[in-house]
């Protein structure tokens, strides 16, 4: 397993099929009981309007933040590996999945390689991961401004909190 020195990494989770708080909330405590990484944070629980493609179900979307000693492409294939540990089939961009699992950030690195982009490229668009982002990480520079900054640029119409207590993905 490729492994380094432990980074602060950003993720963005979100699911609107099945038992989708239930799938974030495994997919964090299997990512906690790796050995290579910790979830020192995790935003407060959202519901969120569909974005990119409307016509379908409302999303629950959160955010965390590790200490992992995975390299980001290590860490996106763990990711993509719970996705695929909870049967996540990819019918169709931006339509509907029972759990996405997103790399926002991986400390300050920039990275382009053919299978991940980090800073997330769309991340800064999305109200969807600015806010539970901003519960973490307000501060967090990317792209050259604050993530709180770029929050208050963006439209955030139709976003709930589904739950207040950011100890949510421990007990589901
Ligand atoms: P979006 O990336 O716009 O949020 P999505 O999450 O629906 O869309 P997926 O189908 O989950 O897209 O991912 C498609 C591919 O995106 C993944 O297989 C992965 O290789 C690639 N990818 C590139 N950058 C990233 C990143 N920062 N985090 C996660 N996946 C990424
Ligand atoms: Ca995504
Ligand atoms: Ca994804």
């Amino acid at each position: 397993m490729a492994s380094g020195p432990v980074v602060r990494a950003a993720l963005g989770l979100g699911g609107n099929i099945g038992e989708p708080v239930a799938a974030m909330a495994r997919a964090l405590q299997a990512l906690d009981a790796r050995a290579d990484t910790t979830v020192t944070a995790v935003s407060r629980l959202y519901r969120t309007p569909p974005w990119g493609k409307t016509d379908q179900a409302w999303f629950f979307n959160a955010c965390a933040l590790v200490e992992t000693a995975l390299q980001p492409e290590a860490l996106l294939d763990v990711g993509l590996d719970i996705e695929r540990s909870m049967k996540r089939e990819r019918i169709e961009r931006w339509g509907p999945r029972t759990i996405d699992i997103d790399v926002l950030l991986w400390g300050d690195a920039s990275i382009a390689s053919e299978r991940l982009t980090v800073p997330h490229p769309r991340m800064t668009d999305r109200a969807f991961v600015l806010k539970p982002l901003a519960d973490i990480l307000p501060d967090g520079v990317t792209g050259g401004r604050t993530v709180a900054t770029w929050l208050a640029a963006v439209d955030r119409a139709g976003i709930e909190i589904a739950d207040p207590d950011s100890g949510w993905w421990r007990r589901a």
